[in-house]
Parts: structure tokens; sequence; C-alpha cells
């Protein structure tokens, strides 16, 4: 983007990041899951108007990486560079995630400025050398402490597991240098206390209160056993800890050292979107760095729960997950997007299940919503040749119509766009598409269109039009969870000529009646959502 020169600074864009996503393997459901929230949080607040940067990427350095390459024979960059390209990018577009930015932590972009970050930490005496053993678990690049440690059975008998992972630790003792993380510790108690919304949901703040309130360990930042990583500056045999690496991205990607322009435009992070498991490190690691190096704090720190397929775990560590093509293959991207939003709160657990997707598809995207949507149009083609007539016999059933739709709005507006609570949001919206459907059934269109007179023909084209309307409003509102069916109702409703495209449509303008003008062509396209024995590999 070009800056559009000084006196027109436009305020801070509104900034949401996922994780850096680990490249050992494909991308799974969770990746997606959390991906998806990002895309739809960043189109809904770009469709307030407001300028947005959203930013995804891979987190490539590591030990992890570094084995997964060599058991594959194949060097790290290699092996990152073949997943990137073939798996992680392209999925993403598949998706249709509008990300603005793709940050890969082995470009030097990310690398030189990681290297001048700790190395400002170094000169500022918040880093030091010393000595650490302790039990380390290699799937979490992570020291554990000894009190979180499970005890192993079966085959691991007599050794201690890694409580995420399940795996036995491995007692590693290095010369590493350190961050003094342990005097942070009340600092991001007082930060905690006085900004009750940074970290969200409730029960992720309880359980990052209760670690800090143990008090914090100076936290290891570099690693001397393998060299996969970026070389500390003042000391080559050591590489920075993939963990410091990792959440530097959030500033690097944006400018930090190199652009202060674009980085005032977008630093720090409105919300950072994450997976539980990688809680602590966001909620208490980078705000210290931060804090330490003098840099402003994110605004959220919202974390997802467990995803469980069939009981079983998605997260990074649990590889066996379904791949998300195989699903969309089946039900369409729209639907994959629209239904991890919709059946699980975000920030609790919840379960992932083909039976209930499929249930949900039929009763809410193809019966109360597509069905709405091809009646109307037919019925518009049917009883006034496909243009669409105006409302002149408005009353209280239209009115009530009015007022759902207005409420509907406004509720997810604050749901999705402040609380980022989706499901919340997208209830609303089909609260009001149930509402639609129950104003069609009431007024019985069909049977006022077997009278000829004037008045009953001022009566049908009310009903037409409130109803066409009203689909004209949950266009705008499904756009950002639902891209292509929205589209073709944009474009069935023939709202583009007098409206412009979808994407440019304004949340605050969704609710003001009356916007989508009579006159208008509307056709009857494809269903919105085919019946699933219609589709292929049904
Ligand atoms: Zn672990």
């Amino acid at each position: 983007m070009v800056a559009t020169g000084s006196g027109t600074k436009s305020g801070k864009a509104f900034y949401v990041t996922t994780p850096i996503y680990y490249v050992n393997d494909a991308p799974h459901l969770g990746h997606a899951y959390t991906t998806v929230a990002g895309d739809v949080l960043t189109r809904w607040h770009r469709q307030r108007g407001e300028r947005v940067w959203f930013l995804t990427g891979t987190d490539e350095h590591g030990q992890k990486v570094l084995r997964t390459a060599e058991s594959k024979g194949v060097s790290p960059q290699e092996w990152c560079d073949k997943l990137v390209e073939e798996a992680w990018k392209p999925l993403w577009q598949h998706l249709e995630i509008a990300n603005d930015d793709f940050i890969r932590t082995t470009e030097k972009r990310h690398t030189d400025r990681v290297r001048e970050f700790v190395q400002d930490l170094y000169d500022k005496g918040e880093i030091y050398k010393g000595g650490y053993e302790g039990p380390y678990c290699v799937g979490c690049e992570e020291y554990k402490l000894p009190g979180e440690l499970l005890e192993g059975t079966g085959e691991n008998a007599g050794k201690q597991l890694c409580p995420i992972h399940k795996r036995p630790v491995e007692i590693l003792k290095e010369e590493n240098y350190f961050f003094r993380l342990s005097e942070y510790a009340d600092k991001l108690l007082a930060h905690y206390e006085a900004n009750p919304g940074f970290i969200q949901p409730e029960s992720a703040r309880n359980e990052v209160l209760s670690f800090v309130r143990q008090g914090l360990q100076d936290l290891s930042i570099s690693r001397s056993t393998f060299d996969w990583g970026v070389p500390v500056p003042w000391d080559d045999d050591h590489v920075i800890y993939v963990w410091v690496d990792a959440l530097l991205n959030y500033a690097t990607a944006v400018g930090y050292n190199q652009n202060q322009e674009t980085f005032d435009a977008s630093f720090p992070a409105d919300v950072h979107l994450l997976g539980k498991d990688i809680l602590r490190f966001h909620a208490v690691i980078w705000p210290a760095l931060l804090m330490a190096n003098g840099l402003p704090l994110p605004g959220r720190i919202v974390a997802n729960g467990w995803l469980l397929v069939g009981g079983e775990k998605m997260s990074k560590s649990n590889l066996t997950g379904i791949s998300p093509r195989q699903i969309t293959s089946h039900f369409g991207v729209d639907a994959f997007r629209w239904y991890l939003l919709r059946a699980i709160a975000y920030g609790q657990d919840g379960s992932f299940s083909w039976e209930d997707l499929a249930a949900r598809y039929t009763s809410e995207l193809a019966n109360d919503y597509g069905n709405l949507a091809s009646r109307v149009a037919a019925m518009v083609g049917k009883y006034f040749d496909g243009v669409l007539p105006d409302a002149s016999a408005d009353g209280d059933a239209e009115q009530a119509v009015h007022d759902g739709l207005a409420r509907a709005v406004a509720e997810a507006d604050r749901k999705i766009g402040d609380d980022v609570e989706f499901q919340a949001g997208l209830l609303a919206i089909f609260e009001f598409i149930k509402q639609v459907n129950g104003y069609i059934s009431e007024q019985e269109p069909w049977k006022v269109a077997k009278d000829d007179s004037p008045e009953a023909r001022a009566r049908l084209a009310t009903i037409l039009y409130t109803a066409a309307e009203s689909l004209r409003a949950v266009a705008v509102l499904l756009h950002p969870f639902m891209p292509a069916s929205s589209q073709k109702l944009w474009e069935s409703l023939g709202a583009e000529p007098a409206l412009g495209p979808l994407a440019d449509q304004r949340v605050q303008e969704a609710g003001q009646w009356g916007r989508l003008p009579a006159g208008s062509t509307v056709t009857k396209g494809a269903a919105l959502f085919p019946r699933l024995e219609e589709q292929p590999g049904a």
C-alpha cells in the first residue's frame, strides 16, 4: 500500500493475526478453524468501512521441523518451501481466506528484525547467560515445570510425560541465554487487572492469572543443541528459541525496525487469535517481551477451545484429523466456514461432527435460508416477470420485519464485530431469516396472487418487496461467513447495478430499510445450497 501523504493519516488499521503455524505437516481442521475465524472477523470489520490488516503465516524453525525434515531426507528449508507452497497457501486460497500478508519466519525481513529485537534486549540487560537443566518436551519446544508432568503408564511406565503430548519428556541441560521473565509477573498482573478484556474467554483469563500469580521463571531464549533457527547476534553457537522467533512475526510482518510508517499504521494487533494450547506464550511471554523493549501491547488475546472430532482432539500435536478438503468437497467451502463458527461457541471446546454438519446444512442452510431465497425469486418471476415491485401497502406485519432486521444487525454487529462471538452473531442473523420465513407463511402471497384487484396486487407487491429487501440485508450480513453464496444471492436480487459490489456494502447500511430499489431485475439462479444427495460424492 502506498502512503497517502502527510495530513491524511487515517489512523491505525484493525490488525488481526492467526498464530503462525508450524509447518511440520499439512494444515488440518484446527488450523482452518482459527484462520476462518480471523477471516470472518476481518471481513466484518472491512464491511464496517474500517481499514484492516489480516496476517497469517508459518513458523518454520525449531527442532521439531528439523527432525521432520531429516526423517523425510530433505533440508529443513526445502521441507518448509514445499509444504508452504503445496499445502498451506493453496488451502487458504481454497477456503477464501483474504489475508493481507503471509509471513514465513525463514524470510530475511523477519530474521534480520528478530536479531535486532533480541540484540536490543541484550543491550538493555534483559538477557543474561545461565545454565539450566530440566524436563523438555520437543513437541512443545518448551521446558516443563516438574509439577505439571504426568506419570507414564504402560510402555511409558516409570517415565514422566508432557501433559499436552502425553509423550516422555527429555532431560535437557543447556548453557543458554535467559530473558528476565520473572521480573515481569507483577507488571503483567497489573496489565491483566487494568484490562479485563485482554484475555478472552474468561476461562483462559483465569488460567493465565493463576499461572502468573505463582510467579514466573526466567525464560531460556536460546538453544545450542541444533542450528535450525535464527542465530543469536552476539553468539553464533546459539539459535534463538523458536517461540521468541515466532511471536516476533506479529511485529516484523508490519515493518518493525524497518518501516516506521507501516508499523505505526498497524502495530500492535487489536486481536491475536489462537488455540488455547498456545495461550501462555501469547498472554505471558509476548507481552513481557514487548514491555521489555518498550513496545505497546496488543488489544486482545482470544483463545479458541479444543476442536473434538469423534472424541479426539484436533490440535497441532494430533495429526490424525480429517483434512478440510474432505469436508469442503462434500459440503462446499461456504458451509464449511459457516459450520465451524455456527456449531461451536468461540472460545469453548466443541465437537465437529459430519452428521451434525449434514443435519444443520439441510435444516438451516438449504431449508431455512436457501429455500427462502429461491422461493422469493421464483414468486417475483412468476407474479411480476422478474421485476421487483414496490412496497406501497406496508402495515404492522411489515413493520415487524423492519424492526426484526434492525435488531439482527445491531446484535450481529455487537457480537461479531465487538465481542468476537461468531455463534451468537450468526444466531441473530438466522433468527431474522426464520422471521422472514414466518412472515411469508402468514401472508400467503400465493393466495393473494389469485385476486386481481388493485388492492391485492399492492399487497402482493409489498410482501415480495419485503422478503426481497430482507434478503438483500442477509446477503450483506452473511458475506463475511459465506462469500460465494452471498454473492450469488446478491446477483439473484439484481442488487449490484443499484448498490454496487457486495464487498463494498457497509454493515451499518444493512439495517437501513428500503435500499434495494424497486425495478431491480430478480432472477432465480441455481440453489444457494443444493440438497446433499444431489452433490457429487454424496
Ligand atoms: Zn508437549
